[in-house]
Protein backbone atom coordinates (compact mmCIF):
# COMPACT_ATOMS: atom_id res chain seq x y z
CA UNK A 1 0.00 0.00 0.00
CA UNK A 2 0.94 3.32 -1.25
CA UNK A 3 1.87 5.58 2.19
CA UNK A 4 0.30 9.04 2.13
CA UNK A 5 3.10 11.46 0.97
CA UNK A 6 1.83 14.50 3.12
CA UNK A 7 2.40 11.67 6.20
CA UNK A 8 6.10 11.64 5.33
CA UNK A 9 8.24 14.26 6.48
CA UNK A 10 10.24 14.76 3.75
CA UNK A 11 12.32 18.09 5.12
CA UNK A 12 13.75 15.90 8.21
CA UNK A 13 14.52 12.83 5.04
CA UNK A 14 16.21 15.69 3.41
CA UNK A 15 17.66 17.48 6.12
CA UNK A 16 19.08 13.42 6.73
CA UNK A 17 20.43 12.77 3.18
CA UNK A 18 22.03 16.52 3.62
CA UNK A 19 23.89 15.08 6.67
CA UNK A 20 25.38 12.12 4.98
CA UNK A 21 26.21 14.28 1.81
CA UNK A 22 28.16 15.84 4.08
CA UNK A 23 30.29 12.63 4.84
CA UNK A 24 30.83 11.59 1.28
CA UNK A 25 34.14 10.05 0.56
CA UNK A 26 34.36 11.27 -3.07
CA UNK A 27 37.85 12.86 -3.47
CA UNK A 28 38.33 11.55 -7.34
CA UNK A 29 34.72 13.28 -8.51
CA UNK A 30 34.28 16.17 -6.55
CA UNK A 31 30.87 15.03 -6.39
CA UNK A 32 29.53 13.98 -3.07
CA UNK A 33 25.89 12.30 -2.62
CA UNK A 34 23.64 11.69 0.67
CA UNK A 35 20.49 9.56 0.52
CA UNK A 36 18.11 9.09 3.53
CA UNK A 37 15.46 6.94 3.54
CA UNK A 38 12.16 5.99 5.78
CA UNK A 39 11.79 2.66 6.45
CA UNK A 40 8.43 0.98 7.09
CA UNK A 41 8.95 0.78 10.92
CA UNK A 42 9.69 4.52 10.94
CA UNK A 43 13.79 3.91 11.35
CA UNK A 44 15.58 6.45 9.17
CA UNK A 45 18.70 5.45 7.38
CA UNK A 46 21.20 7.25 5.25
CA UNK A 47 23.95 6.71 2.87
CA UNK A 48 26.71 8.28 0.90
CA UNK A 49 29.09 7.31 -2.04
CA UNK A 50 32.24 6.03 -1.45
CA UNK A 51 34.88 6.86 -4.08
CA UNK A 52 37.98 4.20 -4.31
CA UNK A 53 41.34 5.19 -6.65
CA UNK A 54 40.17 2.16 -8.50
CA UNK A 55 37.61 3.99 -9.58
CA UNK A 56 34.97 1.17 -11.06
CA UNK A 57 34.84 0.15 -7.72
CA UNK A 58 33.50 3.22 -6.23
CA UNK A 59 29.86 3.09 -4.09
CA UNK A 60 26.87 5.06 -4.96
CA UNK A 61 25.25 6.50 -1.93
CA UNK A 62 22.45 4.13 -2.10
CA UNK A 63 24.55 1.20 -1.67
CA UNK A 64 25.56 2.48 1.56
CA UNK A 65 21.75 2.88 2.36
CA UNK A 66 20.47 -0.69 1.52
CA UNK A 67 23.82 -2.10 3.47
CA UNK A 68 22.23 0.15 6.51
CA UNK A 69 19.02 -0.83 5.89
CA UNK A 70 20.08 -4.61 6.61
CA UNK A 71 22.63 -3.74 8.97
CA UNK A 72 20.32 -2.20 11.19
CA UNK A 73 17.53 -4.71 11.31
CA UNK A 74 15.95 -4.45 7.69
CA UNK A 75 12.68 -3.92 6.51
CA UNK A 76 11.20 -2.01 3.53
CA UNK A 77 12.26 1.56 2.25
CA UNK A 78 8.69 3.36 2.28
CA UNK A 79 10.66 6.68 1.22
CA UNK A 80 13.93 8.16 -0.17
CA UNK A 81 15.79 11.63 -0.62
CA UNK A 82 18.84 11.81 -2.55
CA UNK A 83 20.77 14.79 -2.37
CA UNK A 84 23.89 15.95 -4.56
CA UNK A 85 26.79 18.49 -3.16
CA UNK A 86 24.63 21.64 -3.14
CA UNK A 87 21.62 19.19 -1.41
CA UNK A 88 19.40 19.60 -3.95
CA UNK A 89 17.32 16.65 -4.79
CA UNK A 90 19.05 13.86 -7.47
CA UNK A 91 17.98 11.15 -9.58
CA UNK A 92 19.67 8.39 -8.44
CA UNK A 93 21.60 6.18 -11.15
CA UNK A 94 20.38 3.46 -13.75
CA UNK A 95 21.84 0.92 -10.97
CA UNK A 96 20.89 2.30 -8.09
CA UNK A 97 16.86 2.33 -9.54
CA UNK A 98 17.44 -1.30 -9.14
CA UNK A 99 18.93 -1.46 -6.12
CA UNK A 100 16.06 0.64 -4.32
CA UNK A 101 13.15 -1.01 -6.80
CA UNK A 102 14.40 -4.16 -4.57
CA UNK A 103 14.47 -2.92 -1.31
CA UNK A 104 11.71 -0.18 -1.70
CA UNK A 105 9.14 -2.30 -4.39
CA UNK A 106 7.09 -0.11 -7.13
CA UNK A 107 5.49 2.05 -4.11
CA UNK A 108 8.39 3.15 -2.53
CA UNK A 109 8.23 7.09 -2.83
CA UNK A 110 11.06 9.33 -3.68
CA UNK A 111 11.27 12.85 -3.59
CA UNK A 112 12.89 14.37 -7.33
CA UNK A 113 13.17 17.99 -8.75
CA UNK A 114 9.67 17.45 -10.59
CA UNK A 115 8.17 16.08 -7.25
CA UNK A 116 7.00 12.72 -5.64
CA UNK A 117 7.18 10.10 -7.68
CA UNK A 118 6.83 6.15 -7.31
CA UNK A 119 9.93 3.57 -7.89
CA UNK A 120 7.22 2.35 -10.47
CA UNK A 121 7.82 5.57 -12.43
CA UNK A 122 11.32 5.54 -11.88
CA UNK A 123 11.93 1.72 -13.09
CA UNK A 124 8.66 1.12 -14.91
CA UNK A 125 8.06 -2.86 -15.38
CA UNK A 126 10.98 -3.65 -13.32
CA UNK A 127 12.99 -6.81 -12.59
CA UNK A 128 12.63 -8.01 -9.43
CA UNK A 129 12.15 -10.89 -7.22
CA UNK A 130 8.98 -11.77 -8.68
CA UNK A 131 10.20 -12.48 -11.78
CA UNK A 132 12.73 -14.95 -10.04
CA UNK A 133 9.97 -16.55 -8.40
CA UNK A 134 7.61 -17.04 -11.32
CA UNK A 135 10.80 -18.73 -13.25
CA UNK A 136 11.66 -20.67 -9.78
CA UNK A 137 7.87 -21.88 -9.40
CA UNK A 138 7.85 -22.83 -13.12
CA UNK A 139 10.89 -25.36 -12.65
CA UNK A 140 10.79 -26.55 -9.01
CA UNK A 141 13.54 -28.77 -8.32
CA UNK A 142 11.36 -31.95 -8.13
CA UNK A 143 10.25 -31.04 -11.84
CA UNK A 144 14.11 -30.31 -13.25
CA UNK A 145 14.99 -33.71 -11.40
CA UNK A 146 12.05 -35.55 -13.43
CA UNK A 147 12.94 -34.05 -16.67
CA UNK A 148 16.88 -34.67 -16.29
CA UNK A 149 15.81 -38.41 -15.90
CA UNK A 150 13.39 -38.67 -18.27
CA UNK A 151 16.13 -38.76 -21.22
CA UNK A 152 16.18 -43.03 -21.04
ZN1 LIG B 1 23.94 4.95 -8.28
Amino acid sequence: MTPDPRRIDWRALTDAAREAMSQAYAPYSGYPVGVAGLVDDGRVVVGCNVENASYGVGLCAECGLVSSLHATGGGQLVAVVCVDGDGNVLMPCGRCRQLLFEHGGPDMQISLAGGIKTMDELLPDAFGPAALAAFGSAHSPGQAQQETHSDG
